[in-house]
């Protein structure tokens, strides 16, 4: 048994000449314990008891750039789940691991514990494969809405968790809030339910799913250790892990409006992730995509619900469609449905063809309680927002540039998304008929539609969005979308 040493807790409030004394002494014991506990800790120790009373040496490990071993890992994810180590000391613990790194091996071992800090899906044996998509966000990145029921129709099970947007890049479940009686919040027994009669679903994490990556998640955002390759990489791949996935694409974007500023940041992320979601048993593909410019050419929560089904009926932008084919491609390849992409891609584009993708999207919203009827008459209205108003071309020429990033704030500020965790959203405001770069634009035509809650905010977003779209007198070649694959 480790020896019972103080918890750190209380070192601010000893004050008095016996309590200093005793602080001394529990500091040795701890020194010591730390020492033990590197050499003898066993592989499934008390976690919440040992931690208690000793974090505080993995913290000094840590930061003296010390490999940490299995148990104590372990130990850690479970102690901080079930709320025994208080979060100044784990902030401090994330503090050390953004500046000395883990291993690819204590990656793992920590990808796992927050995977097995709570449910993970179960479902029954059947041929279809389980797979899902990752995409580590942008703006009008709406692929995973038709992508869903189209695997479902390719013969696979999607049980895609996804998540809400913070900043300006949006998320799912946001998106799909904006369809009318459309729940997000299912149980885990729903979750497979849905998967195994419609074929796919997608929802939030329930609570009892990762909740280590939930607490470690608001810690990181508020104590600057968000941007560490290692942590991202556990934090993506323990949710990934907990639906229990054959295949995992991963849409790694970089850029402007991207998580990852550059395309060498974002290969070292995908490299990471297609690594430890190899070694953890999942077959892992990552694609690096251009987030320079937006996704389609709606950007906002219902503007692209409607943008994804035209997609599913075959029309809809060109680098939309691109990427859902491309994504549903790689998982036909990894999971040996198909032996080459192009084999693949023709699978995909001829499944979008019978219509069944289009009708799979409906059972799927059924099952998750819309109201078809409402969603139907909703998708006939040209807008749903105030006010539409458009932004139109100063002079002729070819669109060179479309900020990414410039038109996610105009679309948060409109209150497309959130600036906190708390803030409420507007689903009906956004952008769409984006013309996108390479196009021939005329003086007096539409550069883009401006949809607002009142005319103040919609003149505001105008001008603002004039900095954004750059127009040259010279043909411009837009940048490739898809511009390289890892796994
Ligand atoms: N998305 C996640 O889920 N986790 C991260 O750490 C970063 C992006």
């Amino acid at each position: 048994m480790p020896p019972a040493v103080g918890n750190v807790i209380g070192r601010a409030n000893f004050n008095r000449p016996e309590e200093l004394k005793l602080l001394r002494h529990n500091a040795g014991r701890e020194e010591k314990y730390s020492r033990q506990c590197k050499e003898e800790l066993p592989e499934r120790a008390q976690p919440a008891t040992i931690f208690r009373m000793n974090f505080l040496s993995l913290i000094e490990a840590k930061r003296a750039g010390e490999r940490l071993t299995r148990a104590q890992i372990e130990a850690a994810v479970q102690a901080f789940t079930a709320g025994t180590i208080p979060d100044y000391q784990m902030a401090a613990f994330l503090m050390a691991v953004f500046f000395r790194g883990l291993d690819p091996e204590e990656t793992t071992v920590l990808t796992l514990a927050m995977r097995d800090s709570g449910d993970v899906l179960k479902f029954p044996k059947d041929k279809r494969p389980l797979v899902d998509k990752h995409s580590t966000g942008g703006v009008g990145d709406k692929v995973s809405l038709p992508l869903a029921p189209l695997l479902a129709c390719l013969g696979f099970r999607v049980p895609m968790i996804s998540g809400r947007g913070l900043g300006i890049t949006g998320g799912t479940l946001d998106k799909l809030d904006s369809i009318p009686g459309f729940k997000t919040l299912l149980t885990a027994e729903r979750i497979t339910e849905i998967v195994q009669q419609v074929g796919c679903v997608i929802c939030g994490q329930t609570e009892r799913m990762v909740p280590a990556d939930k607490k470690l998640y608001a810690l990181r955002d508020a104590s600057g250790t968000v941007p560490s390759i290692q942590l991202i990489t556990a934090s993506i791949l323990s949710k990934k892990l907990a639906e229990s996935l054959t295949a995992l694409i991963l849409d790694v974007k970089f850029g402007g409006a991207a998580f990852m500023q550059t395309k060498s940041e974002a290969r070292k992320l995908a490299r990471a992730m297609v690594a430890l979601g190899e070694q953890c048993g999942v077959r892992t593909r990552a694609m690096l995509t251009d987030m320079n410019t937006p996704l389609g050419r709606a950007a906002g929560n219902w503007l692209e619900v409607k943008e994804s089904v035209a997609c599913l009926e075959g029309s809809g932008p060109a680098d939309l469609r691109e990427l859902v084919l491309v994504s549903a491609a790689h998982l036909l390849v990894q999971t040996r449905q198909a032996k080459s992409l192009n084999g693949a891609l023709k699978l995909a584009e001829d499944c979008v063809r019978t219509g069944e993708p289009r009708r799979k999207w409906d059972a799927m919203l059924r099952a998750q309680g819309a109201d078809l009827g409402e969603f139907n008459r909703k998708l006939a209205r040209d807008h749903t927002a105030a006010v539409v108003l458009e932004l139109k071309a100063k002079r002729s020429g070819y669109l060179s540039k479309c900020d990414a990033r410039i038109i996610g704030e105009v679309i948060r500020d409109l209150g497309g998304g959130r600036l906190t965790k708390e803030s409420r959203i507007n689903y009906e405001v956004g952008i769409d008929q984006l013309a996108k770069p390479g196009e021939a634009v005329k003086a007096g035509g539409t550069l883009c539609r401006i949809h607002a809650p009142d005319t103040k905010l919609a003149a505001a977003a105008r001008q603002r969005l004039a900095g954004a779209i750059q127009i040259s007198a010279r043909p411009v070649k837009p940048a490739r979308l898809v511009c390289e694959v890892i796994g």
